[in-house]
């Protein structure tokens, strides 16, 4: 985009002041993995196909959001690959003359077949998860024996050649411990950024305890046994993780400390769920149905009169620190992480 545009694209600020140019997009609930973190083993119920919005309704939002203020997009779920010609939807959003960055978070298993096609849409950013190297772990964690497959994908990603691919790793305690190292030594040898990230009580089994997450803290701890990190001046202004660049200038990774020191005061974010339900925070226990107001056939503007009086409200913060705390009805697939 030229210095020219730049200039005239139109700010969009929430009630608390926050500069908001960020929109996630789940396109799906469904998932080939069961992760112990986000969804429960089996017996999980799904939306109908009916109600997820379609392509053409999720690039209405996004036209309204881009005339908003809104220049960032990264579609996830569920599992985004799963959603059936992914391209196309990619390409629609990229046809969106104010648009500037599309991304996808996936866990990797259908890139070696899609990293190409998303490529050449107009998908410009990969964040992949993946939480441990071990194949005993990863089969543990993710309840899915397919490291090899996950592996294959991010080769493949790294040959199509995308502006950056970051993997992240949710960060567990009695767990992840071992793997920092290996995920950071990988991430050094191929040039990925890797970001652990705090396990946050999103977990489908409703099993998370505090003394379950691996800190922020205690991440920097094995990796400077190791390595001498050096923080990257406000990173956080930019997005949820605390970066660090290594002393000897090979590599960077980043930290997301949803838990033990949130971003909220900087959150640029809003989300959209499949089902067309608008969030303001990931923790939101309250949702703006967009669904129900495209297809009683809203203009434009209704939408975007909708969006603004969301954004007024928008949480100044997540209370998992606090005894008020109350968890969101969906789980982490169900929302978009
Ligand atoms: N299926 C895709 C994937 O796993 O990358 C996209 C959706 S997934 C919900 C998006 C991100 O949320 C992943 O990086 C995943 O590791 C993270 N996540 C899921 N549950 C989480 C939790 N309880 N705490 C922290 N991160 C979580
Ligand atoms: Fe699926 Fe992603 Fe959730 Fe794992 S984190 S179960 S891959 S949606």
């Amino acid at each position: 985009m030229s210095e020219a545009t730049q200039k005239e694209r139109p700010i969009l600020i929430d009630g608390m002041g926050r500069k908001i140019v960020n929109l996630r997009i789940s396109v799906t609930d469904r998932c080939n993995f069961r992760c112990t973190y986000c969804m429960p083993a089996d017996n999980v119920e799904f939306m109908d196909r009916g109600e997820l919005l379609s392509f053409e309704e999720i690039t209405q939002v996004a036209r309204v959001v881009s005339k908003m203020g809104i220049y960032r997009l990264r579609l996830t779920g569920g599992e985004p690959l799963l959603r059936k010609d992914l391209p196309t939807l990619v390409k629609m959003l990229d046809e969106l003359e104010d648009i500037e960055d599309i991304a996808l978070t996936t866990n990797a298993f259908f890139l070696t077949d899609q990293a190409a096609a998303l490529r050449a849409a107009g998908l410009k950013r990969l964040n992949i998860s993946l939480d441990a190297l071990d194949k005993d772990k990863f089969t543990h964690v993710n309840r899915r024996d397919c490291l090899q497959q996950v592996l294959d994908g991010i080769a493949e990603s790294r040959k199509v050649g995308f502006d950056s691919i970051k993997i992240n790793a949710v960060a567990v305690k009695n767990f992840s411990e071992d793997e920092i190292l290996k995920l950071v030594e990988m991430g050094r040898e191929q040039d990925l950024e890797i970001r652990f990230i705090e396990f946050m009580p999103l977990d489908a089994d409703q099993t998370w305890e505090r003394d379950k997450v691996l800190f922020g803290h205690e991440i920097l701890d094995i990796i400077n046994q190791k390595y001498e990190l050096v923080p990257i001046k406000d990173s956080l202004e930019i997005g949820p993780a605390s970066e660090y660049s290594f002393s000897d200038g090979k590599g960077k990774i980043g930290i997301i400390t949803a838990v033990s020191n949130p971003f909220c005061d900087y959150c640029n974010r809003i989300r959209m769920t499949a089902d067309g339900k608008l969030r303001t925070c990931l923790f939101s226990t309250n949702e703006h149905n967009l669904k129900e107001l495209i297809r009683a056939g809203a203009t434009d503007s209704d939408i975007e009169q909708r969006i603004r009086a969301a954004l007024v409200s928008k949480e100044p913060g997540h209370k998992i620190n606090l005894d008020s705390f109350e968890r969101p009805v969906r789980a982490m697939h169900a929302i978009g992480g």
